[in-house]
Parts: structure tokens; sequence; C-alpha cells
């Protein structure tokens, strides 16, 4: 509470705020981001949002055309200067400054007031304040609870409902997983603001185009290995498959998930060629840790249930690991 009133009385006068989110933003970093810029702006505060790296185009109904986001892979010297010249920042969606790249440097030594809003697992102490619960299904849904706690609900509305009806519904794989009960009554109370749940669902997760499903079952058919004595599976995609089918950044979302439909599969990894590094995406059922993996082999973290990471390493090289390492977080 004491934070809260720290808060509110940094936001009493306008101030110049930066709203930082991780680099390959998905629905609950580019929501909850949103959502508290279009919160902030109603105090009369100069808000700027930064990712590291650009948004997937399927969430650009929440991009407001007046204050879009600044992407640092385009444009670094203005994000440096934004957060530089910043009074108040704000962390949304991740836990360690290794998230936001470059970035990071500039904001651990900035002077500016930072508050730092994520469900991560052990997020680092690189805030003045850090609100941080991993029982969150979204940092969305932290957002919107930030703003009844700090007494500002009446500034609650159907824009600001929709971008947080975003961040949940995308990081809870539509209300399969992650979810607490605040998860469905605040669900309840958007969609009586007005969120048109329904469309939100369609915009988003009926937007592949046949490419998209091309890849898909080229994965399933041709790109999934299956270690069943493990309860394992994982999907690897090589340079070529990236060229192939014109892959580009977000077109492997989701794909992971299908490998934990099959009821002998409790832990799933992508394991993809990028232009420079290897990178890993984990899930996994019931009691099975994917952050320890993820955290242990991979230089990497995130939830329980769902992780990522990464290394610098070549492709049979990062597969081996995962086959090694696989078998001591299966019970
Ligand atoms: P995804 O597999 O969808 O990229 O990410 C799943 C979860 O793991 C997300 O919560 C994300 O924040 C986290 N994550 C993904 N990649 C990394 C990484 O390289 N490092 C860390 N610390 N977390 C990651
Ligand atoms: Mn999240």
């Amino acid at each position: 509470m004491e934070d809260q009133r720290n808060i509110k009385l940094k936001l009493s006068n306008p101030q110049d705020i930066v709203i930082l989110s991780h680099r390959n933003p998905d629905g609950d970093a580019v929501g909850s981001t949103v959502a508290l810029a279009r919160f902030l702006k109603k105090g009369n505060h100069a808000i700027k949002i930064i990712y590291p790296s650009e948004y997937p185009a399927v969430f650009q109904y929440l991009i407001d055309s007046n204050n879009p986001p600044i992407i640092y892979d385009l444009a670094p010297q203005q994000c440096i200067e934004a957060i530089k010249s910043a009074g108040l920042i704000f962390l949304l969606d991740f836990n360690s400054l290794d998230r936001i790249d470059k970035m990071g440097e500039t904001v651990m030594f900035s002077n500016a007031y930072k508050v730092l809003i994520d469900h991560h697992i052990d997020p680092e102490p690189i805030a003045d304040v850090i609100l941080s619960d991993t029982a969150a299904s979204s940092t969305s849904e932290m957002v919107y609870l930030f703003i009844k706690d700090l007494g500002m609900a009446d500034r609650l509305d159907t824009s600001i409902g929709e971008a947080l009806f975003t961040g949940i519904i995308t990081d809870t794989g539509s209300f399969r997983y992650s979810t607490r009960g605040l998860t469905y009554q605040i669900a309840g109370e958007l969609k009586s603001m007005g969120v048109d749940d329904y469309a939100l669902s369609n915009t988003i997760f009926n937007a592949l185009e046949p490419k998209n499903l091309k890849l898909l079952g080229h994965c399933l058919a041709n790109r999934t290995v299956l270690l069943l004595e493990h309860k394992a599976a994982y999907i690897y995609l090589t340079k070529e498959d990236y060229t192939q089918f014109g892959i580009s950044r977000g077109d492997t979302e989701g794909i992971v998930n299908y490998l934990l439909m099959m009821k002998d599969v409790s832990v799933a990894a992508l394991i993809t060629e990028q232009p420079t590094i290897i990178k890993i995406s984990l899930r996994s059922k019931d009691d099975i840790n994917v952050q320890q993996l993820a955290a242990a082999h991979f230089n990497g973290g995130g939830h329980k249930n769902a992780s990522g990471g990464s290394a610098y390493a070549k492709l049979d090289d990062v597969i081996n690991r995962f086959i090694k390492v696989v078998p001591n977080y299966v019970k």
C-alpha cells in the first residue's frame, strides 16, 4: 500500500513516462502496455511505449496511431533518449533487464522512478517498486488490479478493457491454463464494461494465412520427434525451413502447444534456428517445471509450464542438450 501511495504521489502531476516491455512482445506485452498507456494518458502524462523488437501484426488493432510504440530495432537512439528523459519508467511483463537487450543498461543507470509489474518467476531487483505475482494469469490482469488499487477504477473504459482482455486471453490460451478465480472475475468485469470477447478472439485466433497452416502441417508431419519414454517431444525448424515457408517472427507462435495435445507427452519443445542464435520454447503439463530447465540449460526462464531460452550453438547441439537433460525434469 505504501508503494501505491508513492506511485500515486508521482502521478499527481504530469510526467514523462516510458512504458517498456520485452523483446518479441506477445499479446500480454502489447495488451498490458497499451492498457497502462491509455489509463495514464487520462492523467495528462506524456507517454511513450517502447519495445525492443516489432510487435506481431495481429495486435495492430491495439495500436494508437497518434502514439505508436517506438521499436528499438528500428529507432535505437529515440528509445535511449526517451528512457533518459523519463521521470517514471514502467517495466511490464518481464523480470530481468536482459529481456530488453541493450536498453537494459540505460534503464539501469536512469534516475527515473521505476515500477515493475510482472508475473514471471524470480524477478530481479531492477525497479524501485516490484509488483510481482506469479499466480496472476498475465501482466494485463495485474495492470487491472494495479489501476483498482490506485483507487482509479473510474478511469477504466472499453478501450483499456480490450487491451487487458487481449493480454488475458493470449497468456491463458483462452482460459485453458494459468487461471485463478480472479482471472475469470476480471474477465467478467471487462465484458460487463463492453469488451467484445467474441470479436477479440476472432481477431486474434482466427487470423492465420494459408502459409501458417502449411508450416504447421510441415512441423507436425516432418519435424516432430517423439521421446515417449521420457514423455517428451520436440519440433525443430532449420534456417532452410524459414526460407522455404517464408516464416517471419510470430509465425511459429503456438506451434509447440500441439505436442502437448498428445496424452503421453508432458514436455514439449520448439527448437528453431534463428539468424544468430538457437531459440527454444518449452511447455509442460502439471508439475513438470520447464522454468528450471530453461534457466539451468538455456539461459532463459519464464513460468513453470511455459518458458523459453536461447543458445549460441548449432541446432544439433541444442537438440542434443534438450534430449540429454529432459529426463531429469520428468518424474
Ligand atoms: P515463448 O516460448 O512463447 O517464447 O515464451 C514462453 C515464456 O518464456 C514467456 O513467458 C517468455 O517471457 C519466457 N521466455 C521466452 N524466451 C525467454 C528467454 O530467452 N529468456 C527468459 N528469461 N524468458 C524467456
Ligand atoms: Mn505475460
